[in-house]
């Protein structure tokens, strides 16, 4: 196990997970080396814009119902509060929620509090959080600035948490920390584990807690669960803070996505006893089988799993096979973060699509519970191999590797990386939805979602015949991975 809750801040991918954003070659070359432990980050001379890991502890936390959150730092590090303000209103409407706004606070670091320190902002910011929000926890999110300075964050959190009596508590998030933005979940998760869970009062043996982002398909997994008799408790997002902590009570832990779950998965595994389900993600139908049977081996639910995935495949088979013929012969490439990249390659061989590319955004060589990444590895098995890289979203590689590939498709995570195989003319896919291609119902609404995708693709045409793209034709000429050094390390 690499989570150590006795620190007070979650370690980085980079050193627990031994995490990469440099690589180009095939899947089965990636776990051959990974396997050897002789894989290594190859580093890029020169790179665009990227992600920040303060952006998801904090975009993750502030789904959270009764919680409050001071980002200490510039009023930059907060501009995708924007975003995660529309995230959480469209999780509020399909839920039925009334729609409010997040409750983020930010210090507003300036060059004079860099210079003369930012604990007075801090303090401010906490107790405005507590009187505007009237809050269940206070989170605090560290930003490069106040680290930078070494405003004692933990000092500050402790002294006021004496006086509200609520937790306070810090979450070491800042963006230099770590090239891998992912690591912004696992400071979310280690503030979680270490101040927000409690020790389990009674064990709730029919309850499984379900670690997804914004949870569009509840019912469908309230369905799936009931016909085994099982409870999912969705967190963290729309949760409470008293929900949140009673995870440990759980019989289980699920997660939608791999790179996500892990942390908590694992630490809710370690720190409490709750199980974590290792499987690949129920994308697909060998997503779902392995999902499920990896929950009904832990709950004592393998007949009842076995009956449910034999009906559901019979029910769809028909229509899945009209929808592979369909979309026999088309191409594709994925960009995604690591676990749905690796998963999206394998439901889209699963709808007879070939995938010519897969681009992750990193690399985890493993997990907290130390197996290479379950989807990795699936994909590996299969006979046919796929060519990949992993590419922390730089832009000029992906657009210079779709002008050459020229795919049918492209499909994304991420809409920064969408909108510009559009404006090449690419029809493009952008799968916000964590739940899309869910399963065996899941599957088939995705292959229609493909279908549709590819009989009109008067939108890509019309923008590509008006735009000029950023690079020059010197660069659509040069090697994708002209700037990917040697390997380091
Ligand atoms: S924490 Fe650092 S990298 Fe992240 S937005 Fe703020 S300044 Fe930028």
């Amino acid at each position: 196990m690499s989570i150590n809750i006795k620190r007070i801040e979650a370690e980085t991918r980079e050193n627990r997970l031994g995490s990469i954003t440099g690589y180009t070659g095939t899947i089965k070359d990636l776990v051959r080396q990974t396997s050897c432990g002789c894989l290594k980050n190859k580093e890029r001379c020169f790179s665009q814009a990227s992600n920040c890991s303060s952006g998801c502890a904090q975009g993750y936390l502030s789904g959270i119902i009764d919680a409050a959150i001071v980002n200490h730092g510039a009023i930059g590090c907060s501009a995708d509060v924007i975003g995660e303000n529309t995230t959480l209103k469209w999780g509020q409407n399909i839920r039925n929620l009334e729609h409010s706004n997040v409750k983020i606070i930010n210090t507003n670091m300036t060059e004079n509090t860099t210079v003369f320190g930012g604990i007075d902002k801090l303090k401010e910011g906490i107790w405005e959080a507590y009187k505007r929000f009237n809050p269940k926890a206070i989170f605090i999110t560290t930003s490069c600035a106040s680290a930078i300075i070494g405003d004692d964050v933990k000092s500050i959190a402790d002294e006021i948490e004496k006086e509200i009596k609520i937790p306070v508590v810090p979450v070491f998030c800042e963006g230099f920390r770590s090239k891998i933005w992912a690591s912004g979940f696992d400071s979310a998760f280690h503030a979680v584990l270490t101040r927000i869970i409690k020790p389990p009062k009674q064990k709730r043996s029919n309850i499984v807690n379900m670690i997804n982002f914004n949870g569009s398909a509840r019912d469908y997994i309230i369905e799936i669960l009931s016909n085994i008799g099982l409870v999912p408790q969705f967190g963290l997002r729309y949760s409470t803070i008293d929900e949140i902590s009673r995870m440990s009570e759980s019989a289980a832990t699920i997660s939608i996505c791999g790179t996500l779950g892990s942390y908590l998965g694992n630490g809710l595994e370690q720190k409490f006893g709750v199980p974590y389900v290792k499987s690949i993600q129920p994308h697909g139908i060998a997503g779902m089988d392995s999902w499920l049977r990896a929950l009904a081996k832990i709950t004592n639910k393998e007949k009842e799993v076995e009956d449910y995935i034999k009906n559901e495949k019979l029910r769809i088979a028909p229509e899945l096979e009209e929808i592979r013929n369909k979309l026999k012969g088309k191409k594709a490439v994925i960009g995604m973060g690591p676990s749905f990249a690796h998963n999206y390659i394998r439901v889209l061989k699963e709808l007879g699509v070939e995938v010519i590319w897969g681009i992750s955004w990193h690399f985890d060589q493993h997990y907290d519970h130390g197996n290479i990444p379950e989807s990795t590895v699936a994909l590996s098995t299969i006979e046919e191999e796929t060519p990949i890289s992993v590419c922390d979203q730089q832009n000029f590689e992906i657009l210079n590797l779709l002008n050459k590939l020229k795919p049918d498709l492209y499909v994304a995570r991420h809409p920064g990386t969408t909108v510009w195989p559009t404006k090449m003319g690419i029809p493009s896919i952008m799968l916000a939805d964590e739940y899309s291609a869910f399963g065996y119902r899941g599957i088939i609404d995705f292959g229609y979602r493909l279908i549709d995708t590819l009989a009109n693709n008067s939108l890509a045409q019309n923008l590509s015949s008006r735009i000029k793209l950023p690079y020059s034709k010197w660069w659509f000429e040069q090697d994708a991975f002209k700037f990917l050094e040697n390997e380091v390390g």
